[in-house]
């Protein structure tokens, strides 16, 4: 996010912030729903209790702000980072593959939405701003310690996962 400014409104940060949140919250939808059609109920759930947590998040925001917020396009806070925010992300279907893929691309955007606060918190003028961006920060670092605890129990799958994406059946 190298173009980031320095976010000395706080409508326009809470706006920022909303925006990130809500998108989130929506992709840990999609995955919980892939994660569901893959057969994996115990990573569905886990990105339902983020994509929850997300989704929270995002009201607090709104109901931090006393007024109705500027609205923000989807602003490149993507996956991988780098796509326009109508491209699907290029890693999309395989990320919606396996647990370790799903747990990959979120641990990468958590890891994203925690600098940006971080960086907010260090560059912004207004006190109250880098304050509540702290605050929000430690949030999303507790979300990347959650994530790694996850992708330790799901290393990377053998090189070949992606020819045999159906479980194998078990021998009656
Ligand atoms: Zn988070």
């Amino acid at each position: 996010m190298s173009e980031m400014h320095a976010f000395d409104d706080m409508d326009d940060f809470l706006a920022h912030a909303y925006a990130l949140e809500s998108e989130v919250a929506e992709r840990y939808g999609e995955i919980a729903d892939a994660m569901e059609v893959h057969n994996n109920p115990e990573v569905a759930a886990l990105f339902r209790e983020l994509a929850e947590q997300s989704a929270k998040h995002g009201r607090e925001v709104l109901e931090y702000a006393h007024k109705p917020l500027p609205h923000v396009a989807p602003w490149g806070f993507r996956w991988g980072g780098q796509e326009a925010p109508e491209t699907p992300p290029m890693a999309e279907t395989h990320y919606l593959m396996t647990p370790y893929h799903a747990l990959t691309m979120a641990r990468r955007a958590e890891g994203q939405a925690q600098d940006f606060y971080a960086r907010v918190a260090k560059l912004s003028d207004a006190e109250a701003i880098r304050d509540l961006a702290k605050e929000f920060a430690e949030e999303e670092s507790e979300h990347v310690a959650t994530l790694d605890r996850w992708l330790a129990k799901y290393p990377r799958p053998p090189s070949d996962w992606d020819f045999d994406p159906d479980p194998p059946s078990v021998p009656a």
